[in-house]
């Protein structure tokens, strides 16, 4: 058994049994780890409030290779995001954010690149006053991009032509767009430009300057709705995050 330190960042907490509680962590050393906390749920518990869903925290706990709930030994919280636990919107995004981690990842395997993405998203979402929902599509198309997948947004995705569409066609099939020969033989969905810019800007910008674009309502809708579908079509065991649903109805302003 080896005694290993790290930092996490807690994606759900549930009771187990009448003192106990479990809790799922992405790591930055050691990939998605489940872990036991003992006596979490007595009036002293040395882990007081360190354990909610969205802290980055210090991890120490036992390992050992032939199980797969590990013990946690101390927990101490690194940052707890005031500003996105008291708003329910930003909220939203970030517990949103963890469903996918909670859904999509395998445990044990290490994915430093996911940990520094997944924080960025949050430290970014927590500093931001506005467009809360870039923060989600930001993460969207980076754990992508990390996962292996593209969107291409710069020519067919079939024939490969450049050209000026009147119309934009979206394969999700294909992962990108389609000129208008090749989307006459294929499902596709129509994307108005004003989304399709966005989500040029979403696939190549920095995270603070997205926060800084004007997205219309119908935008908002159409990119949620495509980052929905293009999931539920490439990865298994996704499903639409019950706190996105949340979101949704918010995000009218
Ligand atoms: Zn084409």
């Amino acid at each position: 058994m080896a005694l290993l330190e790290t930092e996490a960042i807690i994606i759900i907490e549930m009771p187990q049994g009448d003192t106990s509680k479990i809790i799922r962590v992405i790591t930055r050393d050691y990939g998605k780890v489940s872990l036991i906390a003992k006596g979490a749920r007595t009036f002293k518990s040395r882990f007081g409030g360190a354990l909610e869903p969205l802290n980055v925290v210090n991890l120490v706990y036992y390992y050992k290779e032939s199980r797969n709930l590990q013990l946690l030994s101390k927990c101490d919280i690194i940052q707890h995001y005031e500003s996105i636990r008291s708003d329910l919107q930003k909220l939203a995004v970030g517990l949103s954010i963890a469903e996918i981690l909670i859904n999509l990842i395998m445990e044990e395997e290490p994915n430093e690149p996911l940990f520094n993405l997944v924080k960025l998203s949050l430290d970014s979402l927590e500093g931001t006053k506005k467009r809360y929902e870039m923060a989600y599509w930001y993460f969207l198309t980076r754990f992508l991009h990390i996962s292996g997948f593209g969107m291409n947004v710069h020519n067919c995705q079939k024939c490969g032509k450049i050209r000026e569409l009147l119309d934009i066609h979206f394969s999700i099939s294909s992962g990108g767009i389609l000129c208008n020969k090749c989307a006459s033989k294929e499902s596709v969905r129509r994307l108005s430009r004003e989304t399709m810019q966005v989500l040029r800007q979403v696939l190549s910008q920095k995270l603070e300057t997205l926060f800084n674009i004007k997205a219309s309502q119908k935008t908002v809708k159409e990119l949620t709705a495509l980052f929905d579908a293009f999931y539920q079509y490439h990865f298994d065991g996704y499903k639409t995050p019950q706190a996105l649903q949340l979101l949704n109805s918010v995000i009218v302003r």
